[in-house]
């Protein structure tokens, strides 16, 4: 396997892409600015899209754009026209379905019951299945998004109130999902039974009821954290409170452990515990396990920052910034001429030369992907001057792609799934390499290592155990044409 160089490419391009956010609200004024502001708090979940539907007692109003909340959902036009007591909202990686205007959610459909807008973070391993199945039957469908094979299955099952329709339908998806999901008189949330994507639950001093993907969603709203969605739950919010419901048979729980090691922002709270101290500590285990001598500890900005803390606090080396980060290089920047793109990372990340120059350095990172990143960062460090460079790795070798809702790279783009610690060290350009074991990340994040027989967190990506059937994949169906029509983005 040969890996790209490629010097066009900032340095989060080569990470697993975190999903989608989700957030609801019910009971207060000003829904959809709440939204808004919830959202915004969730961008580093999904940044190709944002929408949201408000319900203002009469009708359903929605606005869905291509683009950040920020510049698309904040105009007073926007927030004016979706008024309402209620609200969901979405922000969107393309995971399943390209990145289409039909496909940014929340999706919304008229039902016998009534108006009914949901919005979905995760991944369905039959949506495929289940979707020509619908064809089959008369479906029509306008997206090519999995969350619309959720609304089909509620549309056409006929059996009992909105609930119970709902609940019928959920039992026949497989996969990993939370979900928000507005009607006239209530706001529900459902996380899937093994809870692989995280939903929480928090209250608004005025007495409203919220729903996000983290629990920094709540801070920037000043609302309290009341409880995490539990895994196989639904809760329905409406003007009688807030009922939960365990519809279920009862498994273990399989939250995904790659929650702690990147994707949540390090000041959400996970299963009660900070995800910033869950990431100090990652890098304190790295510590133990993958002692080298050296003058500085150096993070990979943003994202192996708390782990440099950890590991540095630990090995009793001192921590410096070594690669700085020009805040200003927006997305547009990026793009413009040749030229530019081909100045490359330094764009956005410029070696602190003076600090690296003549040191031994180690450098940490979350992940290594395809390693394009990592060879960049060795290439910088080397430049500035670094006497030697160790690269220490916050979490195990990711030598399996994500099924459940994350925008991953095929199997053989992997850099860890074909070669050995060894071997990836020579590529990178390290005087060494080591990544935390999976028994010292369970432990960081738990304080337990993994029971080999019963995992308490999904890991597939690190050890292709998945907890959850890959149908649409093992029955041999890989085609991802959803759909027929060309359409520009
Ligand atoms: S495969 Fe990895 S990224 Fe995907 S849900 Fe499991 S732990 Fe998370």
């Amino acid at each position: 396997m040969t890996v790209e160089r490629r010097h066009d490419q900032p340095l989060e391009m080569d990470k697993f892409r975190e999903e989608c956010g989700v957030f609801g609200i019910f009971g207060t004024a000003d829904a959809a600015a709440h939204t808004v502001l919830g959202l915004h708090a969730l961008q580093h979940r999904g940044q190709e899209a944002a929408g949201i539907v408000s319900f203002d007692g009469e009708h359903f109003n929605a606005h869905r754009s291509l683009g950040l909340v920020a510049d698309t959902l904040t105009s007073e036009k926007v927030v004016n026209s979706l008024k309402g007591y209620s609200a969901i909202g979405h922000v969107r990686y393309s995971t399943t379905g390209e990145t289409l205007l039909r496909n940014v959610q929340p999706l919304y459909a008229d039902l016998s019951s009534g108006g009914f807008a949901i919005a979905h973070n995760g991944n369905l391993t039959n949506a495929l299945t289940l979707r020509k199945k619908l064809v089959s039957d008369g479906s029509i469908f306008q997206s090519t998004s999995d969350t619309e094979v959720i609304q089909h299955l509620i549309a056409t099952n006929a059996h009992g109130n909105l609930i119970e329709r709902i609940i019928g339908s959920l039992k026949q998806i497989q996969g990993a999902y939370s979900l928000v999901a507005l009607s006239k008189d209530s706001l529900i949330g459902v996380r899937d039974p093994l809870g692989v994507r995280p939903l929480v639950l928090g209250r608004l001093e005025d007495g409203a009821m919220i729903l996000a993907s983290e629990t920094c969603a709540l801070d920037i709203l000043g609302a309290v954290y009341v409880r995490e969605i539990e895994p196989g739950e639904i809760v329905v919010i409406s003007d009688s409170g807030v009922e939960s419901m365990k519809p279920f048979p009862p498994v273990k729980a399989r939250p995904c452990i790659f929650e702690f090691v990147y994707f949540s922002r390090p000041d959400s709270i996970a299963e009660g515990t900070s995800v910033y101290e869950v990431r100090k500590r990652i890098g304190a285990e790295l510590a133990r396990e993958a002692h080298v001598d050296a003058d500085l500890v150096i993070p990979v900005p943003d994202s192996g920052t708390p782990a440099a803390i950890g590991y540095a606090s630990e090995a009793g080396i001192p921590f410096e910034l070594g690669i700085i980060r020009n805040h200003y290089v927006g997305r547009t920047f990026i793009e413009p001429t040749d030229q530019i793109r081909h100045l490359g990372v330094r764009l956005k990340h410029n070696p602190n030369r003076h600090q690296i120059a003549g040191k031994r350095i180690i450098l940490v990172d979350d992940s290594i992907v395809r390693g394009t990143t990592s060879i960049k960062i060795v290439e910088m460090m080397r430049s500035a001057g670094a006497r030697e460079v160790h690269m220490r790795i916050a979490s195990p070798p990711t030598t399996h792609s994500c099924y459940y809702g994350v925008d991953t790279p095929e199997r053989k783009e992997l850099l860890a799934a074909s070669h050995d610690v060894e071997a990836m060290a020579r590529i990178v350009g390290v005087d060494s390499l080591a990544f935390v074991s999976m028994n010292g990340l369970y432990r960081a994040v738990s304080g337990l290592p993994r029971a080999d027989n019963a995992p308490s967190y999904c890991d597939a990506c690190f050890s292709g155990d998945y907890p959850i059937p890959l149908t649409d994949r093992e029955g041999g169906d890989d085609s991802l044409q959803l759909s027929l029509l060309a359409e520009l983005n």
